[in-house]
């Protein structure tokens, strides 16, 4: 601004796509910008791009609401997550990017006797696992939040909650900034406003490479990370996955004084909120209940969530709302993520995170370039691997993920 928003140097360039990569990565969200970095940073692999058919970080990366946990129920999740939350913690200096980690605490509202049963079943099995997770009486989550209304005459009653500390939020933006900015220094192209069409096959079976917006592109290995549309792109390498697209809204209000000092969830009646840096409050929705590609959402959603908002929180009650928006999520029939090599060989695919994949940022693009690079998954991204839908391996994780996040 002191000059005039002049002669600022470029974060990364606006590169044009080459005749051919070892890597074209599909998808320059968060995930697939994070994997960019990781190969070329710890597997020195860096003649690569990025592709995406938009801007860079306008996916789901730029339209979540940022909500980092990793208090899941299975030992599988436990160790993916939580993977992802140690990465997140140094993630900024690693990246040299104020990705904005905020440790402000998580805590989930228990409304009734089986909310309070599940909870205490997951705060075990977290701590099992060295996850941070505690229960909180109903006066406790009160003093963690103050505007919380523990009040029993409500129609959901807080029975209680489960913390778990070392969650909070971050910077949605600065994720895709900071690796963006990383990969490219380290050779990555970034190709942004290019759709990949298909993927291509040799007669053997395995990968070519990708058409293009901008035409074909060779590629040793292609790695997709396209969110709600990547069985779309899967399809035309004949890759069928078991992922169904749904809208997901998120809402923001005016923005106002700092007045929310964690992040708060419910499940039982749908809704789960924080306050953002620039004062407004984020609230998260829940999914359409009919798959679709509109990045828009059915306002009855909208209004359902509100209502719920404003019951847990009644000093909302007068807020005003700012703006509501959505994002295309691809969700797995056991709510758990695909890491995994394809039937296709040097095609990967890192999909299925739902209405969660955010926090798990770090963690899938770290595991996913290993996966890339050495042809084999990590051990950590092992049990989330495709086969798991042929051998029943499934890892259950509706009920942490029930409203989402
Ligand atoms: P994206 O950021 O969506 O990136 C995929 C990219 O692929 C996009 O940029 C897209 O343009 C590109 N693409 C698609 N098709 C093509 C093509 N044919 N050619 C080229 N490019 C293509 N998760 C949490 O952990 N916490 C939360 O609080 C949370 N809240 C959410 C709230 C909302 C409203 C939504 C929508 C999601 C939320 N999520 C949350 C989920 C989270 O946003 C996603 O799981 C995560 O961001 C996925 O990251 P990604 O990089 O895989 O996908």
């Amino acid at each position: 601004a002191v000059s005039s928003n002049k002669n600022w140097t470029e974060q990364w360039p606006d590169s044009q796509p080459k005749d051919e990569y070892d890597v074209v990565i599909v998808g320059a969200g968060g995930h697939g910008l994070g994997a960019a970095y990781y190969l070329a940073k710890e597997h020195g692999i860096t003649n690569v791009a990025v592709i995406d058919k938009g801007w860079l970080g306008g996916g789901n990366t730029g339209r979540n609401t940022t909500i980092i946990r990793s208090n899941y129920l299975y030992d599988e999740s436990a160790k993916l997550y939580d993977h992802s939350v140690d990465l997140w913690e140094n993630l900024s200096q690693e990246l040299n990017y104020n990705v904005m980690y905020s440790r402000r605490g998580v805590l989930m509202l228990a409304h009734n006797v089986h909310d309070v049963q599940s909870f205490s079943r997951h705060i075990h099995a977290n701590r099992l696992n060295g996850v941070d997770n505690r229960w909180l009486t109903p006066q406790e989550c009160k003093d963690y939040c103050p505007p919380l209304s523990i009040s029993q005459h409500a129609r959901y009653p807080v029975m209680g909650g489960a913390l778990q500390e070392r969650a909070g939020t971050a910077r949605h933006d600065a994720v895709a900034w900071g690796y963006a900015r990383g990969a490219a220094a380290r050779g990555v192209d970034i190709i942004q406003n290019c759709a990949v069409t298909a993927i291509r096959r040799h007669p053997d079976g395995s990968v070519a490479g990708v058409e293009t917006a901008k035409g074909f592109i060779k590629a040793k290995k292609v790695a997709v990370s396209a969110a709600g549309h990547t069985s779309v792109v899967m399809q035309t390498a004949d890759v069928r996955l078991p992922l169904e697209s749904y809208p997901l809204q998120a809402l923001v209000s005016e923005p106002v004084k700092p007045i929310f000092p964690c992040v708060v969830m419910s499940n039982a009646v749908h809704a789960y909120i924080s306050q953002s840096d620039k004062g407004e409050l984020v609230i998260g929705s829940g999914t359409d209940q009919y798959t679709s590609y509109s990045q828009r959402g059915g306002l009855p959603l909208i209004e359902h969530t509100v209502a719920a908002i404003t019951e847990i929180f009644p000093m909302f009650n007068r807020m005003r709302m700012l703006r509501k928006w959505g994002g295309i999520v691809d969700v797995t029939p056991d709510r758990s993520a695909i890491i995994s090599k394809t039937p296709v060989p040097n095609l990967y695919v890192n999909c299925g995170w739902g209405t969660g994949g955010f926090k798990a940022t770090p963690g899938a693009a770290h595991t996913f370039a290993w996966t890339i690079a050495k042809d084999t998954p990590h051990p950590i991204n092992a049990p989330f691997t495709l086969e798991r839908f042929q051998t029943g391996r499934l890892i259950d994780e509706a009920a942490a993920a029930a409203v989402a996040h």
